[in-house]
């Protein structure tokens, strides 16, 4: 193992402890993965939990997913990641999570209007909602197909989210800024315009005296 791949497979370790400890994926949930040099890529394994990954356990597989290297099966939605690399050659690195309020906008039928946000238009673009595919099959990247080409970041109806790029650090900063976009536009649909909250008056507030 050279240098180069040594420090990928600790980026990848540190993409899953950031995608864990943001509550961006639970359990065994998510999946990265990134190219290598040699025509191959590095991806995490299915089944286990991706805050506790050993960089050893992170299998090394051909651009097509075929197992080089490693104890352990490679994630059962390495077809969805194959199918990224293989119409975007300038991605290297891949970022499936299950985002819990990006995701409850799919289920809710909620739009994502990143043109909300002037920085979530500047980094993400438009995001496209995938439709609902069976996970770890062919339907899952048949379903993001027309959406590769032209974007970032995309919603997988029911499932979660996908986001790539040029390194595996901009992958995750894509991933992090789709539910915190989330969670804004959430919040702004519960502050409905002209409600807001109704303070004490100013008799109830004398009774308390002073607030120091
Ligand atoms: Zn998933």
């Amino acid at each position: 193992m050279d240098s180069q791949e040594r420090s990928l497979r600790q980026e990848i370790i540190k993409v899953c402890r950031k995608l864990e400890s943001q509550g961006l994926i639970a359990a065994s949930d998510g999946n990265v993965s990134c190219r290598t040099g040699g025509d191959c890529m590095l991806i995490t394994p299915s089944g286990v939990s991706k805050g506790d990954l050993e960089p050893e356990e992170i299998a090394k597989t051909s651009m097509q997913g075929n197992l080089l290297e490693g104890p352990m099966r490679p994630s059962n939605e390495i077809r969805m990641h194959v199918h990224v690399y293989r119409m975007r050659p300038d991605v290297s690195a891949v970022v499936h999570a299950h985002p819990p309020v990006a995701t409850a906008f799919t289920l809710a039928g909620f739009p994502f209007n990143s043109k909300a946000l002037p920085e979530v238009w500047f980094m993400l673009g438009k995001v496209p909602v995938a439709p609902y595919a069976t996970p770890s099959t062919d339907e899952v990247p048949q379903s993001i197909e027309p959406y590769v080409m032209d974007s970032r970041a995309i919603l997988l109806k029911r499932h979660g989210a996908l986001t790539f790029g040029g390194s595996l650090v901009e992958a995750c900063m894509r991933m992090e800024k789709l539910e915190h976009c989330a969670k804004v536009l959430f919040y702004a649909s519960m502050l409905e315009e002209g409600k807001v909250p109704v303070p004490l008056t100013d008799k109830e507030i004398a009774k308390l005296g002073s607030s120091d």
